[in-house]
């Protein structure tokens, strides 16, 4: 049996990263011992590695039972690129490839197998899978086996008699991004889960901005923020073909270089798309939802949905294509009323009547009306709409302020100021009721100015301690400050600050102090000159490695995350075991492309060298 130590090597020497993340650990643990497991992690939280690491050290075949075909192709490139033997069985084989595929099998030349669960039941599949050793069987996107969660897939039903006829039960895992509670019992009843370990980090993604906007004119909002996003790559959601048409159509005249997609065109041409957006030829795409189940690119920027989505499902599965690679992103909702009687339409005419009995179709529908009603409060609703989403997925939480979200920092938002303002009492305690609110707020701040010089103020430690928050914000804690009576002002023409009331109730942590702060405020300004150097240089290296994707034609981020390339700007390694510390860069991506990573790195110092060198003598002249 495989050992945690194999799987914890596993992930440095292949993957080269040096930890796991939240979650990770205890699936590969699960199922390295035997167990089943039910996980629901959000997107790109790295569920893949989940299941891969495992599967790598298994003695075994696993089988990775996916609803979507562009992930696929996807997740085996990236697992081809780090050495692990994979391949993908689904329609857009022909027969002879298919069978070219089982063949391959049959002899033992994949360790992990991508499929479709419409092939699992399959002549051929079958018996190939009856004969072999399966040590594994995952399903991605297991919320589809329910017909209580939004992609219900009839397909997903078949995948428990699939495993029954297997000849040994193989450790059977679940991986969703999104799962109330119903359809977490329904994923286990259906898939016929044995007692499940049960997996739940948080749904939260702290890097991703939300935000609500209600526009008398979606093509201006849209617009402005495209324009804002400009060089970033972004994803923009219609509701409607027509939409993607008339929308894409708009931004082109505006010159916004965009892709369109939709399930109305050619398979060529959405193919087209799909391809120019994820190796960044093209930064925009604007498509309905027919666009991105399987799109697992890591450097998106931003998602706009233009019209309000079926559902809160669908929107935080959708908008949580951004940030994958833990960049700061944002996603907003262009929300206007008539996107309501626009969603009850498409409620009463996309349901797949066809398929399901009288009952299960009123079932269906009835739900389907719930989640709107549920979206419709997101978009409406004044509080704090990450908490708002955390809760309707059933993540219990008592913070009703995020911080970053639009409801957070639009004016009746407000921020945990209290540390902050403690700062601020103790100062105005420690000068004992000298000076009034613009020297407390220029020391705080770190102002050189005369009076502020002259009065030895630059020496205390407090001074430029707020300088991160930004003068305007200082002020505004102080005015909060004097409202509530944590501190008051002295009588007469040059007011100067005194301790209040409740000053001690600040120092001690027990009156907590909020304000709407000013967004941007709270970044920690890094020097400036490091930032550019080390921007530089992550631009060149992102040249570099289109161009080694434009090579091989597979997406650039598979060959290195934005954030290995940020880190490997950070740390310029100058040989190849720095290399290896970068993260992200483990011993096989390390064999492909570290040499040709080192070599432009160390040119990019020596020309940094001689330049620092000509600076230097210019100087001294
Ligand atoms: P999900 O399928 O949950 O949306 P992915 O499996 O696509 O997420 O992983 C998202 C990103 O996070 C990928 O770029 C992946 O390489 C990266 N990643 C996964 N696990 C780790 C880890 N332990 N350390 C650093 N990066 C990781
Ligand atoms: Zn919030």
């Amino acid at each position: 049996m495989p050992t945690m130590a194999q799987a914890e090597a596993t992930l440095k020497s292949v993957y080269g990263y040096e930890q796991f993340r939240q979650g990770q650990r205890e699936s590969v643990q699960a199922l390295v011992e035997g167990k089943d497991v039910l996980a629901i992690m959000p997107t790109g939280a790295g569920k893949s590695l989940c299941y891969q690491i495992p599967a790598i050290i298994s003695s075994g075949i696993t089988l990775v039972i996916s609803p979507l075909i562009s992930l696929m192709k996807d997740q085996v490139n990236a697992l081809l690129q780090l050495d692990v033997k994979a391949a993908y069985i689904n329609s857009t084989l022909t027969n002879k490839q298919q069978l070219l595929a089982l063949e391959n099998a049959r002899n033992g030349a994949y360790k992990i197998i991508y499929i479709a669960p419409e092939r699992l039941n399959t002549e051929g599949f079958l018996s190939f899978a009856q004969n072999a050793e399966i040590s594994n069987v995952i399903v991605d996107e297991a919320h589809c086996v329910s017909q209580w969660g939004q992609d219900f897939r009839p397909a997903y039903l078949n995948i428990a008699p699939f495993i029954a006829k297997l000849k040994k039960r193989p450790v059977v895992g679940a991986f969703t991004a999104t799962a109330t509670l119903a359809v977490q019992k329904d994923i286990t009843r259906l898939l016929e889960l044995h007692e499940p370990v049960k997996i739940l980090t948080g749904f939260d993604r702290p890097n991703l901005f939300f935000e609500v906007l209600r526009p008398s004119n979606r093509d201006s909002a849209l617009l402005e923020f495209v324009q804002k996003h400009a060089g970033q790559s972004g994803i923009v959601y219609c509701v409607t073909r027509r939409a993607v048409e008339e929308t894409s159509e708009m931004l082109k005249s505006n010159g916004i270089e965009c892709a369109r997609y939709h399930a109305g065109l050619s398979d060529d041409e959405r193919t087209q798309a799909q391809e120019d957006f994820i190796e960044d030829r093209i930064p925009v795409i604007v498509a309905t939802n027919a666009f991105g189940m399987g799109i697992d690119k890591s450097n998106v920027s931003f998602v706009v949905h233009y019209q309000m989505p079926k559902d809160l499902e669908s929107y935080y599965q959708e908008a949580g294509r951004a940030g994958r690679d833990g960049e700061p992103a944002d996603c907003c909702l262009l929300y206007m009323a008539q996107d309501i009687p626009l969603a009850n339409y498409l409620i009463e005419h996309s349901l797949d009547n066809a398929t399901l009995d009288i009952a299960t179709a009123r079932n269906v529908r009835a739900q389907a009306e719930e989640r709107l009603r549920q979206i419709v409060y997101y978009c409406t609703g004044r509080g704090c709409l990450r908490n708002r989403i955390l809760s309707y997925f059933g993540e219990a939480t008592t913070q009703t302020y995020c911080g970053n979200c639009s409801a957070c920092l639009s004016k009746k938002g407000e921020q945990d100021v209290t540390r902050e303002a403690g700062q601020i009492v103790s100062l105005v305690m420690a000068l004992n009721g000298k000076y009034g609110r613009t020297m407390i707020a220029g020391v705080l701040s770190g102002k050189q100015n005369d009076r502020i010089v002259s009065a030895g103020l630059n020496q205390y430690s407090a001074f430029g301690a707020l300088a991160s928050l930004g003068e305007g914000n200082i002020y505004a804690i102080i005015d909060e400050l004097l409202a509530s009576e944590v501190l008051s002002q002295t009588e007469g023409e040059d007011p100067c600050l005194v301790a209040g009331h409740y000053a001690k109730d600040v120092l001690s942590g027990d009156w907590p102090v909020r304000i709407p702060l000013d967004r941007g405020g709270r970044q920690v300004p890094i020097p400036k000159h490091r930032e550019e150097e080390s921007e530089a240089l992550f631009r060149i290296l992102s040249k570099l490695r289109l161009a080694i994707a434009r090579e091989q034609r597979v997406p650039p981020f598979v060959i290195f995350s934005n954030a290995t390339l940020k880190d490997m700007a950070k740390r310029k390694p100058r040989n190849r075991s720095e290399m290896l510390k970068v993260n992200g860069v483990g011993e096989n991506k390390m064999r492909r492309y570290g040499d040709t990573f080192l070599t432009t790195i160390s040119f990019y110092l020596k020309r940094m060298e001689m330049c620092g060198k000509a600076d230097n003598k210019q100087k001294k002249k």
